[in-house]
């Protein structure tokens, strides 16, 4: 078999065991350490790489069992805002090795840790409403993932999407040319819809029966929107569940960005979202690794099984 069916297997069989617990945020972590607004969260794998690194060990340690790579918006047409298209296969390349490296220094004997590839969107609107057109995304997804694939990632995580059509064509991408799990997630607001009208429902539906191994939501307005959504997706889905909540909505004190839910709060909900059914959980913007810790204390001991 190959390689990847055996680390998709892998990893089901785990999942059907208990829930895995995913890193939380990396570009708020990033700003931490100095990353501007505005900048562009992939470069630092060129210019700051020990951050990265770091951050991913930090997470390692708070007890995940997947970590995410820096490469949210390392596809060619989000990187040529940055003018940074032509360093899009440094940046992946960089990116996996650096997950790689933080994996290495980390090991533990009882648990292996799983890299997936973040995959986000470009940026720019899809024909009939904007210019981008649909086999230039295909492409550019494609482009990103062959690369991530080839470094060595044990699975995809599209995350952060509003359009259907822009997600379907980063999925077909991983589908249509690899054999690499892939976790397909969507961001909803407080209306429990997509900024593009796609409800929960339908986005579950629709990216199960394109082949998504997982289906979920990430970031937007908290938690407890996210908990709607998922009780909606776990009612009309088959597949495995993920979940990624953000911090809150983001307030500015005394001219810092500070993101309201504590670790304790997440935790709470992480719980919640145990209890749901779900069987990835991670954070979005704003939770640190001490976030990532406090929930992996919280559903350690109930829920998840030694690796
Ligand atoms: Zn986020």
């Amino acid at each position: 078999m190959k390689k990847n069916i055996i680390i998709k297997e892998e990893i089901k069989q785990k999942l059907n065991k208990g829930p895995l617990l995913i890193d939380g945020a990396m570009g708020t972590m990033l700003q931490k350490y100095g990353l501007g607004q505005g900048e562009c969260s992939e470069g630092w794998n060129i210019s700051h790489p020990q951050i990265v690194e770091n951050i991913h060990r930090e997470y390692i340690k708070a007890g995940v069992d997947i970590i995410l790579t820096n490469t949210f918006g390392a596809n060619r047409i989000k990187l040529n805002n940055f003018n940074k298209g032509e360093d899009t296969l440094k940046i992946n390349k960089l990116a996996v090795n650096l997950a790689r490296e933080a994996v290495k220094k980390e090991r533990s004997k009882e648990k292996r840790i799983f890299i997936a590839g973040s995959v986000g969107p470009t940026g720019k609107i899809l024909e009939p409403y904007g210019e981008l057109k649909k086999d230039e995304v295909y492409k550019n997804y494609l482009e990103q993932i062959l690369i991530l694939e080839r470094e060595g990632i044990d699975l995809v995580i599209l995350e952060t999407f509003y359009d259907l059509e822009e997600i379907k064509a980063a999925l077909r991408a991983v589908k249509e040319n690899t054999d690499l799990m892939v976790i397909a997630s969507m961001t909803f607001d407080k209306n429990l819809k997509t900024i593009y009208g796609v409800d929960s429902k339908k986005a579950a539906k629709v990216l199960e029966s394109e082949g998504a191994d997982g289906v979920g939501a990430n970031c937007g307005t908290g938690p407890d929107i996210l908990y709607e959504v998922m009780k909606i997706m776990k009612k009309v889905s088959n597949t495995y569940l993920m979940v990624e909540p953000n911090a809150g909505i983001p307030e500015i004190v005394e001219g810092r960005v500070i993101y309201p839910i504590s670790p304790e709060i997440m935790a709470m909900y992480a719980e919640k979202f145990v209890r749901l059914g779900m069987h990835l959980i991670g954070g979005c913007c704003g939770t640190t690794p001490l976030h990532i810790k406090i929930i992996s204390d919280r559903i350690k001991n109930k829920f998840l099984k030694k690796n």
